[in-house]
């Protein structure tokens, strides 16, 4: 028979989440799949462009991580604070080690709106919970006026959400009587291929 394999999946977003349950579904008892990671909750992340033009409330989009892992899947609910990829051991916070055979690092991108100048204190944007409802408030107090949608270069996540939260924006300040003068600019010539 051969041997159990042991896979330590670090992550518990998106990407952690399917690749365990995926990995458990075709494995099965062939493999024990390990997740570890800090997440309070599970969001979904699509669900952030709807929440400043209130067509959705935060409530609806997120769930408790271990309600999203298959049976059969240990979830570790801590930190990792080290790899050590000769041994095959991670540290976690407590001071706890889990050994490994196959390693999977899904720890997400780490959001930089500070790298861009002049973005902080000026710009707003909807790629976490806190900036979605931040940026709800604002939409809720415009009054009219040039309102620019526009997109970092570099790498982003779902780099369309610009233009359907700029279509979403336009009927939702229309529909209160804000209506804005629009002009459809596409700052960004990669994103061209959209249109
Ligand atoms: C507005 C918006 C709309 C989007 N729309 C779409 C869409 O329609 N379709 C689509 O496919 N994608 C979409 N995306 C992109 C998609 O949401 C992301 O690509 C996806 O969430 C990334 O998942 P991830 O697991 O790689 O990273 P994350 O979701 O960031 O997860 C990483 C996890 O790792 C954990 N972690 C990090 N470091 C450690 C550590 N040291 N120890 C333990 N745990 C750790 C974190 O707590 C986190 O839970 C959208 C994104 C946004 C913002």
């Amino acid at each position: 028979m051969a041997s159990l394999a042991s896979v330590l999946i670090i992550g518990d977003g998106t990407a952690g989440t399917v690749v365990a349950n995926k990995l458990k579904f075709l494995a099965g008892k062939r493999a024990e799949v390990r997740v570890v990671g800090n997440s309070q909750r599970h969001y979904y992340k699509g669900d952030f462009m709807f929440i400043p033009l209130k067509l959705k409330d935060y409530k609806e989009c997120y769930k408790p991580p271990e309600f999203l892992f298959n049976a059969g899947i240990d979830y570790v609910k801590e930190e990792v604070v080290r790899v050590n990829v000769d041994q095959r051991l991670v540290t976690l916070r407590s001071g706890r080690t889990l050994s490994y055979d196959y390693l999977v690092i899904a720890s997400g991108a780490r959001l930089a709106p500070e790298e861009v100048p002049g973005f902080e204190g000026e710009a707003r944007h909807f790629y976490t919970l806190q900036r979605a409802m931040e940026l709800q408030e604002y939409m809720d107090s415009f009054q009219g006026g040039n309102l620019v949608i526009g997109q970092c270069a570099g790498p982003i996540s779902y780099p369309s959400s610009t233009f359907e939260f700029a279509l979403m924006a336009r009927d939702y300040l229309e529909s209160k009587g804000a209506a804005p003068e629009v002009q459809d600019t596409l700052p960004d010539a990669q994103l061209r291929h959209l249109f």
